[in-house]
């Protein structure tokens, strides 16, 4: 069955998915013949290659496997993001019903600084660029932004939500806080959550803080807006903490 289309903004962008993540364990598990192994591995690492995809298929002929072409990265990835939700028992309809858009994972990403607990935090450039420059400005006014986080890939956002399940959460409940994966805006490496001094990071107290006052006023002028505002269309929590470029 295949997945939806990939249809955020970054995909258009960039028309494939990254192959910069290669999903060792994925790869291992799909395909067990070391040459199409080395042959898969070959096109996920190396971005700017083309060539064909293979997976094993579930059809056995006598003693030897048919294998089929997965003929683009992009078909290959939404395989991976499927096998992703079935694990985790997100609904087939989560993304057609909310509407969600599914994005590419970035590629192109840099180091913006480490956040509050110290784990380096990476952006694409323009969105660092941006960001770098609301900061400084932000600063000379005596408000300080964080990141608590910028970019996540698909297996990231998958195992903060492994986490809560295991700690007993609901799949629909952490689903109102934690998109699928694939469905984050923080796979583009272009959606901040931000944090200041004083207030909880990732809680709505964010809203009273002259950082949230700040952003409100000067933010869209770096081409960042709060894309989950109170009743948002996706169905998420309102999220004041949250900017996207
Ligand atoms: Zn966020």
């Amino acid at each position: 069955m295949p997945g939806p289309p990939c249809t955020g903004r970054a995909g258009r962008r960039r028309g494939l998915f990254s192959a910069r993540h290669a999903y060792p364990d994925e790869m291992t598990e799909i395909s067990n013949n070391s040459q199409q192994i080395a042959a898969n591995s070959d096109i996920l690492q190396n971005p700017g290659k083309t060539g064909s995809l293979y997976l094993p298929s579930p059809v056995v002929v006598g003693q030897s496997r048919q294998f089929f072409e997965i003929r683009s990265q992009h078909d290959m990835l939404i395989e991976i993001h499927r096998k992703l939700h079935q694990e985790l028992g997100i609904p087939a309809n989560y993304g057609g019903e909310r509407k969600l858009p599914c994005y590419e994972e970035a590629s192109d990403l840099i180091d913006v600084g480490p956040n509050l607990v110290g784990r380096m935090q990476r952006l694409a450039p323009e969105a660092a660029a941006k960001w770098q420059q609301m900061v400084e400005t932000a600063a000379g006014s005596g408000v300080r932004l964080l990141i608590v986080s910028g970019f996540r890939s698909y297996e990231h956002q998958a195992e903060l939500i492994r986490k809560k399940i295991a700690a007993g959460r609901a799949i629909d409940e952490v689903l109102k806080v934690n998109a699928a994966p694939c469905y984050s805006q923080h796979h583009t490496g272009t959606a901040i959550d931000i944090a200041t001094p004083g207030s909880r990071p990732l809680t709505e107290e964010f809203e009273t803080s002259d950082a949230f006052k700040w952003l409100t006023e000067y933010a869209a002028e770096y081409g960042f807006s709060m894309t989950y505002p109170r009743d948002n269309r996706f169905g998420f929590v309102y999220e004041p903490w949250h900017w996207a470029f």
